[in-house]
């Protein structure tokens, strides 16, 4: 793989990554289940090929299921539980990076908007994003 080096880590610091070259995509997921996990209005993805991501440290993994039924597993550091990825059955060969752990998340700006159907009411649409009711790509 060539390009630029990105870089990210949990809290704790325990769990490391890296990926090489520009994302495929930057979306907002509101779906419930990233709101619970992350405690937060809504998660924020950087969608990398699997082969271009790198981790040090190990993660543990909450088996969840998606929309289509099929499985997401939800990569957190034990330590500080952190939510640091997720990779869906739905979308193979892609590693979806929780983007707040990223170093450089601020440059990372969404094109998407998924599970708007359950976005909280007080949060206003991006202009800039496209706006999807459910999963579109699957995004979870
Ligand atoms: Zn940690
Ligand atoms: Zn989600």
């Amino acid at each position: 793989m060539s390009g630029p080096l990105s870089h990210g880590r949990c809290l704790c610091g325990q769990v490391r990554y890296s990926f090489t070259g520009a994302p495929l995509l930057t979306a907002v997921c509101h779906c419930r289940h990233c709101q619970r996990q992350g405690a937060s209005a809504f998660s924020v993805v950087v969608a990398v090929p699997a082969d271009s991501f790198t981790q040090q440290g190990e993660t543990k993994v909450f088996a969840d299921t998606g929309d289509s039924g099929q499985a997401v597993a939800r990569h957190f550091c034990p330590t500080c539980g952190s939510p640091i990825a997720s990779i869906a059955d739905a979308l193979p060969g892609l590693v979806l990076i929780k983007a707040g752990t990223l170093d450089d998340f601020d440059r990372h700006v969404p094109v998407m908007e998924v599970y708007c159907d359950s976005r909280v009411p007080w949060l206003p649409t991006m202009p800039d994003a496209q706006q999807f009711p459910g999963s579109n790509i699957g995004v979870e």
